[in-house]
């Protein structure tokens, strides 16, 4: 209220300012009433991909207010500008008088209500984007993320609010993690915070359930799809148990899964007391499709822990205009998709040699990315914003992808930690100590030294080196040395064959340059993504010329004719062994006890 009285004087010279706020302490009654918030969200005509928002705003005895539409969604780094899906923003007094309301940037509306403390808020919002940071309504449901739907008063973010919703004619459920209010389909927020970070599936979607060390969990399952639904059930428990064994504590009496079953699909995002989740109908039919479902659903809800409350400082509360920094999404998702692993093992779906046999894949992957050798971990975090998230044809010979480079960083944190503290400590106990110091007792997100700190304190020694060359440098990591502390060997084959450098795809009936590897054939020669391939060694391109340009043994020459900007050319290309490399690990037949000791504490 302070912040709101002040914020009126902006502007006005000192003695005036002096003058007019012993004014308004003063004029400032002694029984104010505190601020309330309650929103009502209709979807009247849900085929036209609408959903309608009223806010209604009391106690604010200021002459305006200034109403906020986020421009990104926490956990997904980029800026999306949710406020281009806005329209009919409109302010009207509480005995319905319309208020003057201007737009002062791209997100930001100044509602000016003089001496009225009580105001409403009313807008519509174009929601026609089905992914799971975005925001969707047609004739068949409505999902929406908060923060790309509801707005907020600027300098009143903890302000507590309730939510109303009325779903469209036919729809019966509304699942979300929010808590329930008085009344049917009404919800409490504790914060701003919370409301963004609540997702809400309206419709009629399937609701599952299922019990984990007690806390009850919900399954929103919206779109067809064919289950052994009780098959599912255990294992989603058996995964909820094994993730909240790694920090041992369970902050939530309740959680929620709202699962989107699409045609295709592959992803998820976390939230404060939810999850959702995007796959395929089909993932459940196929043992692989099984267990990445199983995967994404470990991921997932290890974020419970790992980002929504141990968290880099910046990610927390949030700043919803701007890009919010930080160097340590490696941790935040690279550590959350390496305990998603984890947490299979430990849940018995993945056995050992899975684990190695995805290890292994997940090694290759780094190594053979040119990225990895000019983009660190720490980097690529930073700069998700404008890389990760807006990757182009030249994005794998610039960037890591911070979560598979964070998810070998963990298993290399994790053996040395067992190594160090001959198989006592590992990296469970770096997330405890993290949750104890920073998320329970100091309330707040931890800095980078912080982390590292955390890590020495566990271990009882310091990884300085290794921090400062391999996660905020591009110092190649020694995975066989760490392997090797729990017995294991890490073996590399080069990959037979030759390679062009390049990656082709066929894009409406034309054979197309897609991507151009670093230091590669191409990249040398001067092949340009998006060159038209018209003849491959004098042959028009079809299923069996094209395999001159993905399967040629190293010092065969490729003669190519492209199209570039309208114009033939030709390039000769001479095939080069290789670069790739692929990893493998297996047990030795022998381990020694401290060997086994750490192999033990890092895998069950
Ligand atoms: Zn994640």
């Amino acid at each position: 209220m302070l912040v709101n009285s002040l914020k009126a004087l902006r502007g006005a010279t000192l003695a005036g300012l002096l003058a007019a706020a012993s004014a308004v302490a003063a004029a400032t009654p002694p029984t104010a009433p505190a601020p309330t918030l309650r929103y009502t969200l209709a979807m009247p005509a849900p085929q036209t991909h609408y959903f309608e928002v009223k806010m209604e705003l009391g106690g604010f005895p200021t002459d305006y207010t200034d109403v906020k539409m986020p421009v990104w969604a926490p956990g997904s780094y980029l800026v999306r500008e949710f406020a281009k899906n806005v329209e009919g923003f409109e302010a009207r007094s509480a005995d319905g008088q319309r208020l003057v309301a201007e737009k002062l940037n791209k997100n930001t509306w100044r509602v000016r209500h003089p001496k009225q403390a009580s105001f409403r808020v009313s807008y519509r919002v174009y929601a026609f984007e089905l992914s799971v940071r975005t925001s969707f309504i047609d004739a068949d449901h409505g999902y929406l993320n908060g923060s790309s739907v509801f707005m907020y008063p600027a300098d009143n973010k903890m302000l507590p609010s309730t939510l109303t919703v009325q779903p469209a004619a036919g729809w019966s459920q509304v699942s979300t993690a929010l808590r329930p209010g008085a009344g049917k389909f009404s919800y409490k927020a504790a914060s701003y915070d919370e409301l963004a970070d609540s997702p809400i599936e309206i419709g009629n979607q399937k609701l599952l359930e299922f019990t984990a060390n007690g806390t009850r969990h919900q399954v929103a399952m919206y779109g067809t799809y064919t289950a052994d639904e009780p098959k599912l059930l255990a294992d989603m428990q058996r995964v909820c148990e094994a993730a909240q064994g790694v920090v041992g504590q369970n902050p939530l009496d309740h959680y929620v899964f709202i699962v989107h079953n699409l045609e295709r699909g592959g992803g998820g995002l976390e939230h404060l007391y939810s999850t959702t989740l995007e796959v395929s109908r089909a993932t459940y039919g196929t043992e692989a499709g099984y267990k990445s479902f199983l995967g994404l659903v470990a991921h997932e809800y290890f974020h419970l822990w790992n980002v929504k409350r141990i968290r880099p400082v910046v990610l927390g509360p949030f700043d919803y205009d701007h890009e919010n920094y930080t160097h340590m999404l490696w941790v935040s998702e690279g550590m959350t998709e390496y305990y998603s692993k984890q947490i299979l093992q430990r849940a018995g779906v993945l056995s050992r040699d899975e684990y190695f046999g995805k290890l292994g894949n997940a090694i290759s992957e780094v190594e053979n990315t040119p990225g990895n050798r000019v983009q660190s971990a720490a980097e690529a975090s930073f700069d998700a914003w404008i890389k990760y998230y807006r990757p182009n044809e030249n994005a794998g010979n610039t960037q890591i992808s911070y979560y598979s480079k964070g998810d070998l960083i963990g298993t290399w944190l994790d053996l040395n930690i067992a190594q160090a503290t001959q198989g006592k400590k590992h990296l469970d106990d770096v997330f405890r100590l993290l949750y104890d110091t920073y998320y329970l007792k100091a309330k707040r997100g931890f800095s980078d030294q912080e982390y590292q700190d955390a890590v020495a304190t566990v271990a009882g020694r310091r990884f300085d080196s290794f921090f400062q060359k391999s996660v905020y440098g591009t110092a190649p990591i020694d995975f066989a040395t760490a392997l090797g502390y729990a017995g294991l060997t890490l073996t590399s084959t080069r990959a037979t064959g030759g390679t062009l450098g390049a990656n082709f795809s066929n894009r409406t009936g034309k054979l197309l340059v897609a991507t151009v590897v670093r230091d590669g054939v191409a990249w040398n020669t001067g092949l340009n993504v998006n060159d038209e391939i018209l003849q491959i060694n004098g042959a028009a391109p079809s299923e069996e010329t094209a395999k001159a340009l993905t399967d040629t043994p190293a010092g065969t020459d490729v003669k190519l004719q492209v199209r570039r900007d309208g114009l033939p050319r030709e390039l000769t290309l001479k095939a080069q062994p290789s670069p790739d490399v692929k990893f493998t690990i297996q047990l030795v037949a022998s381990p020694t006890p401290a060997q086994q000791a750490v192999l033990a504490r890092w895998l069950k």
